[in-house]
């Protein structure tokens, strides 16, 4: 239970002091005893995570990690991206954790919370930390998941990770609309300099796949818009396009919506009936956008598929796997 405004005990004394401050954002490090957690949910595709920091700079205004910041004592959703925490791990420690995710076979999903790579990284490097990690334990399953380009600083050590392990990187386009972006993802890197990361890691033999996520409702959702992003996606060298309708989980509905009325207040009503049964977009709603995007997808070259038919397609390897390991 988080009480407003307080750090949920178990983070009380890992909170550490203030270690930078600019553009607003407040920077502060973080004890961690595991820097890469076990998953247990066979929902997921993968049975690690690794998120560097806690926060994200990046401020999209859908972010579904919003109200994790709650448990570091937040009561304002805004101070996700205005308090970003850095978190600290024992080397060791890592490289440990590492070989047990090795030994389990399951992939370890770095960024599904944070950025890895959001400004932040540029001054701590956490997410290079962690790289550094991954490639003392050859034949990892490696995703990274980011919005910006700035993974391409780390080319040289992925294309070494992918020599001996396994790596996918996902970047994440919900659509080639900048301007449109600008407003809901407010400091993410521009769409096309995604596209051209895409591109530079791909050239450089790293394994890319396309997020179009989210699907936003009648923002985003756009034949034609959504098929130009698959085939810029597929030109860049993406091996597969993942996408997935917006999901509003707990207080992100309330203030997604609240955006919506604010920037977007023609489309108020309709979210509001789209969303009435809670997180999810009515189902009748998703199938169409998951035929469609199926069928672009297809078209663009891709053996694309939803973020629901990966999770179903890897669910019984993952069963199988934690059946093993624990
Ligand atoms: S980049 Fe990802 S983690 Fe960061 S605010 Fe956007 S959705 Fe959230």
């Amino acid at each position: 239970m988080i009480k407003p405004g307080v750090p949920a005990p178990g983070f009380v004394k890992r909170i550490g002091a203030i270690v930078d401050e600019r553009r607003c954002t407040e920077f502060r490090s973080l004890d961690s005893a595991e820097l890469v957690n076990r998953l247990t949910d066979a929902r997921m595709p993968f049975g690690w995570t690794v998120n560097p920091y806690r926060g994200c700079e990046f401020g999209c205004r859908y972010c579904y990690a919003r109200p994790t910041h709650g448990y570091l004592g937040h009561a304002n959703p805004e101070e996700f991206e205005q308090r970003i925490y850095v978190k600290r791990a024992d080397d060791g420690r890592l490289v440990a954790r590492l070989r047990k995710a090795r030994e389990s076979g399951e992939e370890v999903a770095i960024g599904t919370a944070t950025d890895p790579y959001q400004p932040a990284e540029g001054r701590f490097g956490v997410t290079r930390s962690v790289l550094e990690a991954v490639r003392r334990v050859p034949g990892l399953r490696v995703g990274i998941t980011t919005k910006s380009p700035a993974v391409t600083r780390d080319l040289e050590l992925l294309r070494e990770i992918a020599a001996s392990g396994e790596v996918m990187v996902n970047v994440s386009i919900a659509s080639k609309d900048a301007a449109l972006l600008r407003r809901i993802e407010p400091r993410a890197p521009r769409p096309d300099l995604r596209l051209a990361a895409m591109a530079e890691l791909t050239a450089a033999g790293v394994a890319t796949r396309l997020f179009a996520m989210p699907v936003l409702p009648y923002l985003t959702d756009g034949e034609a818009e959504l098929e130009a992003l698959f085939h810029a996606a597929r030109e860049a060298g993406a091996r597969e396009a993942i996408w997935n309708v917006l999901f509003l989980r707990g207080e992100t509905h309330g203030f997604f919506l609240e955006f919506i009325g604010r920037e977007f207040p023609r489309l108020l009503a309709r979210y509001r009936e789209l969303y009435a049964g809670g997180a999810s977009a009515e189902s009748a709603y998703r199938a169409r956008i998951g035929e469609m995007a199926e069928r672009l997808a297809l078209r663009a070259g891709f053996p694309g598929r939803s973020r629901d038919d990966r999770i179903a397609a890897e669910r019984p390897a993952r069963r199988q796997q934690l059946e093993l390991t624990w």
